[in-house]
């Protein structure tokens, strides 16, 4: 029996989400249903939404940060078992034979992941859908190989960001071995950047904030941080040049990057995890001096992901969040565009009846 799904949806770039009701499959051998009670608010969501890059195909659930409560499993499946606390990234599939995913990054699958959103959906075809329908819903049936288990010490609102927010930050500080005595920066606190904070803190680095304006200054000094830079301040940058061993950039707007990378000291990276579309001039003269690199990183894989998780129970970590009603999300959207967001939506999906 198909699964009955209430969700919000976009039917095209131009218009706001509204109710939507579809079918998910049943579940497979090796699949996990899961009743979702929180979905976080990505910003990437609203790219796809809105058709900022160009591909998106409609009628779309985006939504990729997902905490629920397994209801059924399949014959296969060991791990997880009804009742459990588990979580959905950005992922949902991947080629499991390529090199990538042989080594658990998942994430840079050859042929491609398959995205929770948007992404060719085979399973989908007996309930009739041809993509992969997303979190701002109720109801998802999941392969148990890209589940995640949720720690009982993490509430269940605050661990859905995680999932995005919290691996996309978690994986370039384990790449670049932060740990006690690294010096990190992390350019703009917001979704993403106030998560890099709490868990460069929690790893024992010394982590300063760089932002547009000192409006969460207070902030990042609760969340870890022990120093504050604002970027327009030419005597403090240039007082903070040759510092840092890491620079977190989590800004998706152009910006201008070269003063920031002399901030990095000798052998120190630059990560940039902002989506942004347009290119943005790097210079060599400052990279080669003091063999600076710049580099990328995307979200993590799944092995990762679940040590993210077990972190952050560990150590106390998780995202500041605004709960909101399913009906509240286009009024949500139009906060994040104006980055009126402390730190991140996190939609409630008890409050569906409300949105009928
Ligand atoms: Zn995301
Ligand atoms: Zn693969």
């Amino acid at each position: 029996m198909p699964i009955a799904t209430r969700a919000f949806a976009a039917t095209a770039a131009d218009a706001p989400l509204s109710p939507y009701s579809f079918d998910r499959r049943d579940p497979g051998p090796d699949d996990v249903a899961i009743e979702i009670k929180y979905c976080g608010v990505c910003h990437s969501d609203l790219h796809v939404a809105k058709n900022d890059l160009g591909n998106s195909r409609y009628p779309i659930v985006v939504g990729h940060e997902i905490a629920g409560v397994v209801t059924a499993v399949g014959a296969n499946v060991s791990r997880f078992k009804e009742g459990d606390r588990v979580g959905v990234g950005c992922m949902v599939d991947s080629c499991r034979t390529c090199e990538a995913c042989r080594e658990g990054l998942e994430q840079y699958c050859v042929p491609g992941m398959t995205q929770t959103y948007g992404s060719p959906d085979p399973k989908g075809k007996e309930v009739g859908q041809a993509i992969t329908q997303g979190g701002y819903s109720d109801r998802i049936t999941v392969d148990q190989n890209y589940v995640l288990s949720i720690p009982d010490s993490i509430p269940l609102d605050a661990a859905a960001p995680l999932l995005c927010a919290g691996i996309t930050t978690y994986s370039p500080l384990k790449t670049w071995g932060v740990g006690p005595g690294s010096k990190v920066a992390v350019i703009g606190l917001g979704g993403l950047g106030h998560m890099a904070v709490k868990l460069a803190a929690a790893m024992g680095a010394e982590v300063t904030v760089l932002s547009t304006s000192d409006r969460k200054k207070a902030d990042a000094e609760r969340m870890g941080a022990k120093h504050f830079l604002i970027n327009s301040d030419k005597a403090a940058m240039q007082a903070a040049a040759e510092k840092f061993n890491l620079i977190i950039n989590t800004v998706s707007a152009t910006h201008e990057i070269s003063s920031h990378i002399n901030l990095l000291a000798r052998d120190g990276t630059m990560v940039m995890l902002g989506l942004s579309t347009e290119g943005m001039p790097v210079f060599a003269v400052p990279l080669l001096w003091r063999r600076r690199r710049v580099a990328g990183s995307l979200i993590g894989g799944i092995r990762e992901t679940q040590e993210m998780l077990d972190f952050c129970a560990e150590h106390g970590v998780a995202c500041e969040i605004e709960v909101i009603a399913p009906d509240q999300i286009n009024e949500a959207y139009q906060r994040m565009e104006k980055s009126d967001v402390r730190y991140r939506f996190v939609i409630d999906m008890g409050r569906f009846d409300k949105a009928a």
